[in-house]
């Protein structure tokens, strides 16, 4: 089959591997000039299979609201005048139940564990290297009541088969010796040794290389512009060269639409809606000062909800989610308090490490934002669309390069006509009466 893939982020990318794989002939196509350059960028770097709890969970809503005018706190929501972020939000508060959320987190564990064999997997086949490092995950905590409820949490995990332990605040210095240069108490925390971190970017873009040495086409610096659809079947997909503004289209037996956040408005064209709604996030990539005061061990740091991962020389420290629609502004009062606080937080937990000074005061800072496409369950949605010939690839929010391995694979399976080793709800496949298909708001709805 010809495939033609739209979008080369961490999820794209894996698809039109993973397809390749598979003996198909593949297009990938992105408006940048590279792949992985929009919310695959500088995410904070983590395979984080054991920690993927959604956001949507019963104490959400009263957060949330809590948080509304703290320009710093880690969900904010920005109303818009925008039916789409209004029903977005409806359907993230009917996920903010303790059986929703249990719910969500099997299948977030079991594509999490899936994606994370895939992932080795393709490392042991394709030898690329992107600052990878095998320490695992700590939550770290500097107060004690939220201390207090880790336990419920990592008992939850456990249930679901991740080994997520407690571990005392000794044992948390012992595995990351630089917490005790901490300024803030660290009282406790969990850990997962199985989890991991890497650069999104670079394996994203090696792997796009390895793509095209296996005779896919890389069809970069194009826009897609519309689907062409008739008799309720895709034909064609139009593009547009950025640089001369050719406009051509391409044809294939299958189309999959891997565009992240602007997977909603490309499908909006066609007349199919999905809950994907762009949730902005920041990091900061820091030089090192003080290497031995800098952690190994990704961290998670439970006071201001954002994650810390060493890769190499460089610091990344990134977080936070805004529902405030398609805004990439760093300049914004907010964006400058959000990367504002990042740099401090880093100072608090880690004096001296990194270069924090802001660049007013000589620094060079790293800033960037990207757009997680967010569904109100976490769940991305992979499978087949309601028009024939057209799959879907997206809506992985928070966990994206963690579940990119799993998810390329598994629309690589499902559209091969395989059915992919992993507990999940597919968009439009009828799994066979093997396990019941529950019924997700976030399906696909024409
Ligand atoms: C601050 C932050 C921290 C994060 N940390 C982590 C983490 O530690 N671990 C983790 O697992 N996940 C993390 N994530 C989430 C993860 O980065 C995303 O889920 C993932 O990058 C989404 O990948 P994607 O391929 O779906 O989207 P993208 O990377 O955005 O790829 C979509 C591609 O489609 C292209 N495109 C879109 N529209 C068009 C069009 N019309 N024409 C042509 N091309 C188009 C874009 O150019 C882009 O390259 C984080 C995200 C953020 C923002």
């Amino acid at each position: 089959m010809r495939v033609v893939v739209l979008g080369a982020g961490i999820i794209g990318t894996s698809t039109a591997w993973h397809l390749l794989q598979r003996g198909h002939d593949v297009v990938l196509v992105d408006r940048q000039p590279d792949a992985a350059l929009e919310t695959s960028f500088a995410n904070a770097a983590q395979i984080s299979v054991s920690y993927c709890e959604p956001w949507a969970n019963r104490q959400a809503p009263l957060k949330a609201l809590k948080w509304m005018f703290d320009k710093q706190a880690p969900l904010l929501w920005r109303p818009q005048w925008d039916p789409a972020q209004w029903r977005w939000l409806l359907q993230f508060l009917g996920q903010c139940t303790d059986r929703a959320f249990e719910r969500n987190v099997a299948q977030l564990v079991s594509l999490g564990a899936f994606s994370h064999a895939t992932l080795k997997q393709m490392v042991a086949e394709t030898g690329i290297e992107y600052q990878r490092s095998e320490r695992g995950i700590a939550h770290v905590y500097t107060d004690a009541k939220a201390f207090e409820e880790a336990a419920g949490a990592a008992e939850l995990m456990r249930r679901h088969g991740v080994q997520r332990r407690v571990v005392s605040r000794e044992e948390l210095l012992r595995l990351e010796p630089a917490l005790a240069f901490s300024q803030q108490p660290i009282v406790g925390g969990t850990y997962t040794a199985s989890d991991e971190h890497g650069d999104a970017r670079e394996f994203t873009q090696a792997l796009a290389r390895r793509c095209a040495q296996r005779g896919a086409e890389l069809l970069f610096g194009h826009d897609v512009e519309r689907l062409e659809v008739a008799g309720g079947a895709v034909h064609g997909v139009q593009v547009r060269a950025r640089d001369d503004g050719r406009v051509r289209t391409l044809q294939g037996d299958a189309y999959v639409v891997a565009c992240g956040s602007y997977t909603t408005p490309l499908l909006a064209t066609v007349g199919l809606r999905v809950p994907i709604y762009p949730g902005k996030g920041y990091s900061a990539t820091l030089a090192l000062r003080e290497p031995a005061r800098a952690p190994q061990v990704s961290l998670l740091d439970d006071g201001r909800k954002i994650a810390i991962s060493r890769l190499g020389e460089r610091l990344r420290v990134a977080g936070t989610i805004e529902l405030g629609g398609f805004d990439l502004r760093l300049d914004t009062p907010v964006a400058q308090a959000r990367c504002r606080m990042l740099l401090q937080r880093i100072e608090e937990l880690f004096p001296g490490a990194a270069d924090t000074r802001p660049p007013e005061q000589g620094g060079d800072p790293q800033f960037w934002c990207g757009l997680r496409p967010a569904t109100p369950t976490n769940i991305p949605l992979i499978g087949r669309l309601p028009l024939q010939r057209l799959w879907i690839n997206a809506g992985h929010g928070t966990l994206g390069w963690t579940h990119g391995a799993g998810s390329g694979r598994a629309l690589a399976e499902l559209l091969s006509g395989e059915r992919p080793a992993v507990a999940m709800d597919f968009v439009g496949i009828d799994t066979g009466g093997g396990r019941p298909r529950r019924a997700q708001p976030a399906s696909a709805t024409a």
